[in-house]
């Protein structure tokens, strides 16, 4: 069992070290509203310092030119460390962001497997193409890492979302600096652990802790850093392509969502009825690709409702340490006001909210009932804004046509899911729904080759597989080689 939390210290240089200011915030825990421990406030100053010590060891340090054999061990070491340290990433992940733990261990598990997979995947799958043009020239495609990285992370389900884009950068030979998010810094720090005692050179891994506003804009505005991946809010999202303009730097982003899905009359019921209630109450309801906005058809709405009534009264909210508990409290209590204002709001927009309930015992913590917005309406705020919190929009409709047009209104594009039994249908509405993924009689389970990612406010580029490869975390370089003799054109000849 976890005791006492240490103190969190940023971690540059493949050193331990406190804030250039030697400031310091208070980390809450979300289920007491108590405060767990101390974090290192970094800044400018130390954003510095790490991006300095990124630069020298790609430039100058064995990484970036390393064996791609000898790099790859030090992944698969970083995937043996999370996997001994597991259990305690999934305690420290639900104290600190209220996820229940039987949630925060998959993700710890997860977090492992992101490393395994990119050093199968780089081995596999880096490599360049040949283009034999005629018999006159050779040319050929290599993929260079880009050199330091940035990375950005939120606080909704933090250590699978860091390692998800750390493991990429490293095994593809970046190194890094990574800014997690300021609500839950406490599995960033066990990865510096991790990477402390996998004796990776120093400076190619480095964690500033700190805010969006000081630490994450000093980090985007860096000249020396080649590229930011960003997973956050939209808005968040279209400040930091802003800053980064001035030093043209490559951006992916992974925005928010408001996804529909959709069960059509002929839908499988249960299986149906079980992925919307996990779709939207896993994670808290702080699930990006959460199906925040259900589409029932009307011969079907009012069986629905009612099952999801039933689920609802039912579903464990509960201490987030249990194994049991299924909802535990919201991130801090700015989040929770914001998603009760959005409850709030349901009722004056005209919604009838039906709500589970929350055990007196747990009145500290930031706590928010699995919700029902029912007989809503798609142009309801309500239903265009994201709410990231146990709330689920449920809107009826009567036919295909009216269904594709209401789940595309909207500014969002991230995921969708349709239940039907007919094939074709399912195909024809996958492929008409504007978001960057989309599940068929599915629940959001997903291949960490498949491209991930959002369309519209949702985001730009793809994360996973070898999309993250080639598209983010590479620079392709073509190199053209003549074979054979060949017309050069001849200028200042004709004097
Ligand atoms: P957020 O945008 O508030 O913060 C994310 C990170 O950005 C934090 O580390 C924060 O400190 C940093 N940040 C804030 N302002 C910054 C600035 N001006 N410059 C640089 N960095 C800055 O997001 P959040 O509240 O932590 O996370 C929830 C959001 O993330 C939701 O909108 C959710 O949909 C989205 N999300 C998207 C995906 C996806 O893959 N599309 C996955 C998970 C979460």
């Amino acid at each position: 069992m976890i005791e006492k939390i240490e103190d969190v210290k940023l971690y540059i240089n493949g050193e331990f070290v406190d804030a250039t200011g030697k400031e310091t915030f208070e980390n809450i825990n979300p289920f007491t509203n108590e405060s767990i421990n101390l974090v290192s406030k970094g800044d400018q100053a130390d954003i510095e310092k790490a991006v300095t010590a990124a630069k020298d060891a790609f430039e100058n340090g064995p990484w970036g030119s390393m064996k791609i054999k000898e790099r790859m061990k030090y992944i698969e070491r970083i995937a043996d460390l999370i996997e001994e340290e597991a259990e305690t990433i999934a305690h420290l992940e639900s104290m600190d962001s209220g996820l229940p733990i039987s949630q925060t261990r998959k993700m710890a598990a997860r977090g492992a497997e992101n490393f395994r997979f990119y050093s199968r995947m780089v081995q596999a799958r880096m490599h360049g193409d040949a283009y034999q043009v005629d018999d006159e020239f050779i040319n050929y495609t290599v993929y260079q890492p880009l050199g330091v990285v940035g990375l950005i992370t939120p606080w909704n389900a933090p250590f699978m979302l860091l390692t998800w884009k750390v493991a990429p950068a490293l095994a593809t030979g970046n190194t890094v600096v990574l800014k997690p998010a300021e609500l839950s810094p406490l599995s960033a720090n066990i990865l510096a652990n991790v990477m402390q005692k996998a004796e990776l050179p120093k400076g190619v891994f480095n964690v500033v802790h700190g805010f969006g506003e000081t630490a994450g804009e000093s980090l985007v505005k860096h000249p020396d850093v080649k590229a930011i991946s960003f997973t956050g809010e939209t808005t968040t999202g279209k400040r930091i392509i802003k800053n980064s303009a001035d030093s043209l730097k490559k951006t992916s982003m992974e925005l928010g969502g408001k996804s529909p899905l959709i069960v059509f009359e002929d839908a499988d019921f249960e299986n149906a009825l079980d992925a919307a209630v996990w779709g939207i109450f896993s994670f808290n309801g702080e699930r990006c690709t959460a199906n925040s906005r259900v589409f029932v058809h009307k011969s079907l709405k009012e069986k629905f409702t009612e099952a999801l009534k039933q689920r609802v009264q039912n579903i464990i909210v509960g201490d987030p340490k249990e194994n049991d508990t299924e909802i535990g409290p919201l991130i801090d209590k700015g989040h929770f006001q914001k998603v009760t204002g959005y409850i709030e709001l349901a009722k004056e927009e005209g919604c009838e909210v039906f709500q589970g309930s929350v055990p007196e015992q747990f009145s500290a913590g930031n706590y928010v009932p699995p919700t029902l917005l029912l007989n809503a309406k798609n142009d309801m705020r309500v239903c265009q804004e994201e709410i990231f919190g146990p709330v689920m929009a449920v809107i009826e409709f009567e036919t295909e046509e009216e269904v594709v047009q209401m789940a595309n209104d909207i500014d969002y594009g991230l995921a969708g899911y349709v239940w039907t039994s007919d094939i074709k249908r399912a195909h024809r509405v996958a492929q008409s729904i504007d978001s960057g993924m989309i599940w068929v009689n599915s629940q959001n389970v997903r291949d960490l080759r498949i491209p991930f990612g959002g369309m519209k406010a949702s985001g730009i580029g793809r994360e996973g597989g070898h999309f993250a490869i080639f598209e983010f975390y590479t620079e392709p370089k073509a190199i053209h080689v003549a074979i054979s003799d060949h017309h050069i054109p001849k200028f200042g000849m004709k004097k």
